[in-house]
């Protein structure tokens, strides 16, 4: 058993400019995953597969292997056979240690087990904050309609900063070109397609029993605006002993500020997403009409309302969605 403390806040990034570029947030998964991966221990987290359109956990023990783990993926990942390769990987490395970094309902599976096989003081737990996954299927067969129609993806992004953490770029890469996948992400956000449990979700807390948890620091431009970076701001909340070693141990890669629960408030750490009122609607028209349908349904604003958006916009009105 690991003791729990009060949770600890800070705000964070790490220094390295072009690392800060290529990740999702403030860098925080960079951090953690260059202090294993330099003192030669193991990172488990979950890489995306280009041949079956699936993100699945993996071992790794390099930093070439460490990229392709980056960036956030808006679907469920797999964890396979991942708890059993780490078990094994521990034992024929016993003096090795391993960090785990899932979404909250993964990474306390991972707890759980590592606590029933006794090797959990071998292991630091970083769990991510989360809206809610949608249903690895759903992505499946988006990107495979993108593929019947355009060709291979080589490239998938949902936060690409060109324009800034607060306004992430998503797309995929099919023939050298980039075509946005806005349509799947405005389904993520609008609460049609994520999976039953997650509208049920216990992690949506700062309390967890994790040594870490990780994610974007929103709104931090007015909570905490002198340390505010438009390339990416992590949250960090420390649960153990554990996570508060852990966060020592990265701290002079990283710029930070001790913080607290009211200014990382964000509304995945208080409660789970709510289940949209269109959900039924959404699966029935997917089941009878498949994911082309959908996307153009529930992905696309209608062109009334993107008139009316416009014209709002040149008067200084409220838009609508
Ligand atoms: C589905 C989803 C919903 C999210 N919702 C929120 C939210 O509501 N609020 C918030 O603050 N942050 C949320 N995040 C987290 C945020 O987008 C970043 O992933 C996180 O802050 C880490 O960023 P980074 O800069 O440290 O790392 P990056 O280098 O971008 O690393 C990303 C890390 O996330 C892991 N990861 C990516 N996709 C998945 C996946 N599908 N399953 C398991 N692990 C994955 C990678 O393995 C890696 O460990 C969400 C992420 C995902 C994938």
């Amino acid at each position: 058993m690991v003791d729990l403390i009060d949770t600890i806040v800070y705000a964070g990034r790490i220094k390295d400019k072009s690392a800060l570029m290529s990740s999702s947030s403030g860098g925080a998964f960079t951090a953690l995953s260059d202090f294993f991966l330099k003192n030669d221990n193991a990172v488990v987290a979950a890489i995306y597969n280009y041949e079956n359109h699936m993100t699945e956990f993996q071992m790794i023990l390099d930093e070439k292997q460490r990229e392709r783990a980056k960036g956030s993926k808006y679907m469920q990942s797999k964890p396979g056979y991942i708890y059993r390769e780490a078990y094994r990987w521990l034992m024929e490395n016993p003096k090795k240690e391993l960090l785990f970094v899932g979404m909250g309902c993964q990474s306390d599976g991972f707890r759980k087990f590592t606590e029933i096989k006794g090797i959990r003081d071998r292991v630091y737990i970083v769990d991510i904050i989360c809206h809610g996954s949608p249903s690895p299927k759903l992505w499946k067969e988006y990107a495979e309609s993108i593929q019947r129609k355009d060709g291979k993806i080589t490239y998938l992004t949902f936060k690409d900063k060109r324009n800034g953490w607060k306004s992430p770029t998503a797309y995929v890469k099919v023939n050298g070109a980039e075509k946005p996948i806005k349509d799947y992400v405005k389904v993520f956000y609008n609460r049609c397609a994520l999976r039953p449990s997650c509208y049920e979700c216990p992690y949506a807390t700062t309390e967890r029993k994790t040594d870490m948890t990780i994610g974007d620091f929103w709104h931090i431009e007015a909570t905490i605006p002198d340390f505010y970076d438009p390339n990416g701001n992590s949250l960090f909340l420390i649960h153990t002993k554990r996570g508060e070693e852990l966060f020592e141990k990265i701290k002079g890669d990283m710029d930070y500020r001790l913080s607290n629960t009211t200014q990382c408030w964000q509304a995945n750490l208080e409660a789970p997403t709510k289940k949209s009122e269109q959900r039924e609607e959404f699966w029935s028209d997917y089941q009878k009409k498949g994911i082309d349908f959908v996307m153009k349904k529930y992905g696309t604003v209608p062109m009334k309302t993107r008139i009316k958006n416009k014209l709002l916009k040149i008067i200084g009105g409220v838009r609508t969605k």
